[in-house]
């Protein structure tokens, strides 16, 4: 299962439909400070239902929504789709029927996110786990912001451990523990 293709609308910057075609190997992403490079990770990490301002850039939930510009106003809503093609099937269980999945995440101001799996409504979570593997997902430490590696470079030693446990995908060994340790 690979992405094929993001589409944009009213995301951020994006405030007209902007497709990313993603093809096989290496997609480059080149422009000027400012442009939207580093929105189009974040409309990614979003659309697989990434929820936290901090690492969303903003100070709340609408703040994706393209808030307007001089010569255009403010939009009420942002969506992105997300096109993945499936053919080698190895999409989890549940969502493993067709050779190309669309998830699609819309949020509407005072009304909130609503998330659709090739046309059907879905939760939030069912689209975390669908890409909730160890490579992709909205938490996915192979997403590196902008500013992550100097973070890196000077976190204390315990800040430290946590990404790189994270990155090793054993953050979770421990939550179970703690459970278990509970009972
Ligand atoms: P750099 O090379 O400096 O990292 P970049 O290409 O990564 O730049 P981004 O950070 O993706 O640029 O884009 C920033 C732009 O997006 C800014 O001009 C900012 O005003 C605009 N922007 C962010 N959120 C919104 C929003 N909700 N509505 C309209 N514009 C927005
Ligand atoms: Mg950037």
């Amino acid at each position: 299962m690979h992405f094929s293709k993001l589409r944009l609308t009213g995301f951020k910057s994006f405030v007209d439909p902007t497709d990313l075609i993603i093809t096989d190997g290496l997609t480059g992403v080149v422009g000027p400070n400012g442009c939207g490079k580093s929105n189009l990770l974040e409309a990614l990490r979003w659309v697989m239902g990434e929820n936290r301002p901090s690492i969303m850039r903003g100070g709340g939930m609408e703040d994706v929504i393209f808030a307007g510009a001089a010569s255009r106003p403010a939009r009420n809503f942002a969506e992105v789709v997300c096109h993945m093609d499936n053919s080698d099937r190895l999409a989890p269980a549940g969502f493993n029927d067709a050779d190309h999945l669309e998830v699609i995440r819309r949020i509407t101001r005072d009304v909130g996110s609503a998330y659709k799996v090739n046309g059907k409504d879905a939760r939030a979570k069912d689209v975390q786990m669908l890409f909730a593997d160890a490579s992709t997902g909205a938490h996915s430490q192979a997403l590196v912001s902008q500013g992550k590696i100097t973070d890196l470079i000077n976190a204390k030693p315990k800040a430290r451990r946590k990404i790189l446990e994270e990155a090793a995908g054993i953050s979770g060994l421990y939550q179970r523990r703690h459970e278990a340790e509970l009972k």
